[in-house]
């Protein structure tokens, strides 16, 4: 219960200090996703340098566990390579699948552990995943402009 209320005050706190929302204008690549069933939308930015994340800058309306995991996933993923980014979303991926039953690795999850209680609300998986499914999708087509 303790560990709980924690985890609880971790998604509040990014709720409303969220970090990098503020979208940027030199972006590689810039995508739109909603998550019809909770209303939450989100409009994610992805800068590389060669195979480095430089930036992930977001803009998004919605719950609070959308928004906190959007923006956790930026504070996150920002200066990792592609292929660790990669490793880290299935990790938190596999997490939101576990049906409650995994509590998630700090040593590669960092704050995103926070969700592992969402896992056990199904309605609520997507919320936590929204910026998850948004990064995924603007990192593959940036992976394309950088590649050119
Ligand atoms: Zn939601």
């Amino acid at each position: 219960m303790q560990l709980d209320s924690l985890y609880q005050e971790v998604i509040l706190d990014h709720y409303k200090n969220p970090q990098n929302k503020q979208l940027k204008s030199d972006n590689d690549a810039q995508v739109h996703h909603v998550n019809p069933s909770c209303g939450d939308e989100v409009t994610l930015g992805v800068k590389l340098v060669g195979n480095l994340i430089e930036s992930i800058n977001w803009e998004g309306v919605g719950c609070s566990i959308s928004q906190a995991s959007t923006s956790i996933l930026s504070d996150l993923l920002i200066g990792k390579t592609l292929e660790e980014a990669a490793l880290i979303s299935e990790n938190f991926l596999h997490l939101m699948q576990s049906k409650g039953a995994e509590e998630g690795d700090p040593e590669v999850l960092e704050d995103a552990v926070a969700f592992a209680g969402v896992s056990k609300y199904p309605a609520r998986i997507k919320c936590a995943l929204l910026g998850w499914m948004a990064f995924k999708d603007a990192s593959v087509q940036a992976r394309n402009v950088e590649a050119k």
